[in-house]
């Protein structure tokens, strides 16, 4: 039983490495951006209301942002595991997954921090804005992106830092050996593949 959380910047690689652990451990991945995104392109009204801050690069919501995870939570896949990618993102969404999970009588296992330089992340960012034409990932955008996540996200990590469930990752290298790096410390918690 996993219950698993990526954090880092955008750019870092979550999304890859959250498919590639999840079907390693046989849960869901869970990616906020990706359920907005899936949403925007159906035009449902969680994706109007989405897609003005998507655009600019700011956050979405607490309030939509929260009820999207915690219904997404409450489905039976979720039962055996999870991993989130790019959830929990501000103080609010934190004490949000707190409450949820703390009702369902979980808890977070581990926490891992992807982590990659700036200029790294925006040459990445700049790469994917030409490979999958995402709306989000024009220059100034990707920079503003970025310094969300410095003022909003990144204090956060202390959270869990103390409470004794964060790894640190290093996000730069071969797909495969930051795949390998993240087992690697799951391992040392005792948490394995299933295959
Ligand atoms: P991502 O693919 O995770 O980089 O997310 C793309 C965009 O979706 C972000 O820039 C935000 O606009 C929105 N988003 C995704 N996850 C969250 C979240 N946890 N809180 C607020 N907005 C989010």
């Amino acid at each position: 039983m996993s219950r698993l959380l990526l954090i880092g910047p955008p750019g870092a690689g979550k999304g890859t490495q959250a498919t590639r652990l999840a079907s390693a451990f046989g849960i869901p991945a869970i990616s906020t951006g990706d359920i907005f995104r899936a949403n925007v392109a159906q035009q449902t009204e969680l994706g109007k209301q989405a897609k003005a801050y998507m655009d600019r690069g700011e956050y979405v919501p607490d309030s939509l942002t929260n009820a999207l995870v915690r219904d997404r939570l409450s489905q039976p896949d979720t039962a055996n595991g999870f991993l989130l990618d790019g959830y929990p993102r501000t103080a609010d969404q934190v004490k949000e997954l707190d409450e949820i999970l703390q009702a369902a009588g979980t808890k977070l296992d581990t926490v891992i921090q992807l982590t990659a330089d700036t200029d790294e992340v925006v040459r990445r960012l700049s790469n994917r804005a030409i490979e999958q034409g995402r709306s989000d990932d024009t220059e100034d955008v990707i920079r503003h992106r970025l310094h969300v996540y410095e003022e909003q996200t990144e204090p956060l990590i202390s959270v869990y830092a103390a409470r004794g469930i964060l790894q640190l990752v290093d996000g730069l290298g071969e797909v495969q050996q930051v795949t390998d790096r993240i087992l690697e410390v799951l391992s040392a918690r005792g948490l394995e593949p299933i295959a």
